[in-house]
């Protein structure tokens, strides 16, 4: 599989296969590509962004996973932040959902209200 490794700005191209049960990455210019190419392969994260609802007011809050998470959970995530509405006041970084979506994961708030 071809990628491109996003860890740093260098932007190095990569194959990345799997041979006889162990992950094989060519092309990138140091250990953080290797790390990037086997994580892509075996269990890909990202981290998500959103919006949550907030109790008496039109305007949402912003919020992200504390940590990535499995691309196949991203949907679960994104359903649970659309069904969340917060209380304020909220301040950066105060956990809005805990554990969201069984991944263990919290949600967190990226603004003051
Ligand atoms: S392999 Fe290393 S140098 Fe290349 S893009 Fe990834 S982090 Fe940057």
């Amino acid at each position: 599989m071809k990628m491109i490794c996003i860890s740093c700005p260098r932007g190095c191209e990569m194959d990345v296969v799997q041979e006889a049960g162990e992950v094989v990455v060519k092309g990138n210019a140091c250990p953080r590509g290797e790390d990037y190419g086997r994580n892509e392969l075996i269990n890909p994260t990202r981290m998500v962004t959103g919006l949550v609802k907030v109790a008496g007011m039109r305007k949402p809050l912003p919020v992200k996973t504390s940590r990535p998470v499995p691309k196949g959970a991203i949907d679960a995530v994104l359903f649970s932040m659309h069904q969340m509405t917060v209380q304020l006041p909220v301040k950066i970084g105060d956990v809005i959902i805990q554990g969201v979506a069984g991944t263990g994961v919290d949600i967190v708030a990226t603004a003051n209200m």
